[in-house]
């Protein structure tokens, strides 16, 4: 999938064993990028890094889950991006050699976490035409730390889901950390409230849209 408006682009893919939607969102401008959710798959990212000649700045992860940044510290290493996570989810990221020895996948030693997400923080790239575009949402219940981001830049707003909600589904709650009744408060309270017509690019599967999710999810109806 491939957006752009301006001089910034967005493009999203699946990467890595447990195919984890990545996006990378660019300015052709200055080259300046973002990635959301890495993946666990450092060579491919560092590929399409040099394809689209765009030096990244910040990695974002909406979890710690292996397959969403168990890679992120071999990236961060190679171009200087530097990690961001939110606080809920520092434990998960910590215990990444763990993660990587149950699901059986080979994760690298953690780099430390260079930034805190915050509820509310913003993102901007240097690019005067790109002010602000992306928003960071706590979305607690998939994990304590899980976050979505949104985006209103474009025609059409965009949100970045991770495993909090799905098409017709939502994220499991059955791993550690994991909460049953506040990942729905979450998705009701911080998601079903955008424009219906926001653009739901999940952490994995289809993209789908909050109008659709409103009408036929059933966790949610
Ligand atoms: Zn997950």
């Amino acid at each position: 999938m491939h957006l752009n408006k301006n001089s910034l682009h967005l493009t999203s893919f699946p990467v890595g064993s447990y195919a984890c939607n990545c996006s990378i969102l660019y300015s052709d401008k200055t080259g300046e990028a973002i990635i959301i959710d890495p993946g666990n798959d450092h060579e491919f990212i560092l590929k399409k890094i040099k394809e689209l000649q765009i030096l990244p700045k910040k990695l974002l992860h909406t979890h710690a889950h292996f397959d969403h940044i168990g890679r992120s510290s071999e990236i961060s290493a190679a171009t200087g991006a530097t990690i961001h996570l939110h606080k809920g989810d520092q434990f998960l990221y910590d215990m990444l050699p763990q993660q990587g020895l149950f699901f059986r996948q080979n994760v690298g030693t953690p780099k430390p976490i260079d930034s805190h997400l915050e509820e509310g923080e913003t993102f901007s790239f240097v690019d005067p035409e790109i002010n602000s575009f992306l928003t960071t949402l706590h979305t607690p219940g998939h994990t304590p730390g899980s976050c979505c981001f949104y985006s209103d830049y474009f025609d059409i707003p965009q949100l970045f889901a991770g495993d909090t909600l799905f098409q017709r589904s939502i994220g499991r709650t059955d791993l550690p950390g994991g909460d049953g009744s506040l990942i729905i408060k979450s998705i009701k309270n911080r998601l079903l409230v955008l424009p219906e017509e926001t653009k739901v690019i999940a952490g994995h599967g289809p993209a789908t849209s909050i109008y659709q999710e409103k009408k036929s999810n059933p966790f949610l109806c």
